[in-house]
């Protein structure tokens, strides 16, 4: 079973080539990492999977949902964390979880239950009726964090996800991950490299667009 499909995915922004002839495929479950420099094409290939960017060329699929086609199907089962927190600066954590919380359907009582528990264990229980926009850039990050998980995403597309995160952060939502391995999936980007080494199963390299490597884990040799 694959969780993502990409074959032959280009995208250019103007004359520049962001990703060329891209092709891949991610098995159901694990961590894959994703490594590149600066404008390797990370965040543009985490973006198109995500239904937030469209491709010039090629195909993408999601648990078999084109991302052209069935956007829809693609974010009900995608936890998306980027670089950008994706909360409204007025409202409070809680307020923007629940709002999230409505656009998944969730019933009140299980919303409550999950925000709850989440905010438990990313800490953030003191925090969750201040407005987003007076608190720190790592609170605002773990509010974004626990915002992706919410409806229990089968496949996380993680772009950063640790920059900006204390270290017990870091640890919690690391662990998060790891014990989801199982049944989900995630792709993860990070400039961390020992990070990565030790958290994914196995991982791409990006560079100036294109695939220059690709294996288990234990065969990366650092080089990006
Ligand atoms: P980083 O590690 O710095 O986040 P990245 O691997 O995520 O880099 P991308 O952000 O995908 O790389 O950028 C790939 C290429 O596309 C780079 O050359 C970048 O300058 C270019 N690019 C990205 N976004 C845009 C945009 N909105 N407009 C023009 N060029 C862009």
């Amino acid at each position: 079973m694959v969780s993502i499909h990409v074959d032959g995915l280009t995208r250019r922004y103007g004359y520049r080539v962001a990703l060329k002839n891209v092709s891949f495929e991610i098995p159901v479950g694990g961590v894959h990492a994703l490594f590149g420099n600066n404008g390797a094409g990370k965040t543009t290939l985490l973006r198109i999977i995500s239904t937030l960017l469209q491709p010039h060329a090629g195909k993408v699929e999601v648990f078999g949902f084109d991302i052209e086609e069935e956007p829809i199907e693609v974010r009900k089962r995608i936890g998306v964390v980027g670089d950008k927190p994706l909360l409204y600066g007025e409202l409070t954590g809680r307020e923007n979880l629940k709002f999230y919380s409505d656009l998944y359907d969730l019933e009140t009582s299980t919303a409550n239950a999950i925000i709850e528990d989440l905010a438990e264990r990313f800490d953030v229980k003191r925090w969750l009726d201040e407005p987003t926009k007076i608190l720190s850039t790592g609170l605002r990050k773990r509010f974004d964090i626990i915002r992706s998980l919410l409806h229990n995403p089968e496949l996380f597309l993680l772009d950063e996800p640790f920059s900006g995160l204390d270290k017990d952060s870091t640890e919690v939502f690391r662990n998060y991950i790891e014990d989801k391995r199982e049944d989900r999936t995630a792709i993860v980007t990070t400039h961390n490299l020992a990070l990565g080494s030790e958290i994914c199963d196995d991982f791409i390299t990006l560079r100036k667009g294109e695939i220059v490597g690709k294996g288990p884990i234990s065969e990366f040799d650092g080089n990006i």
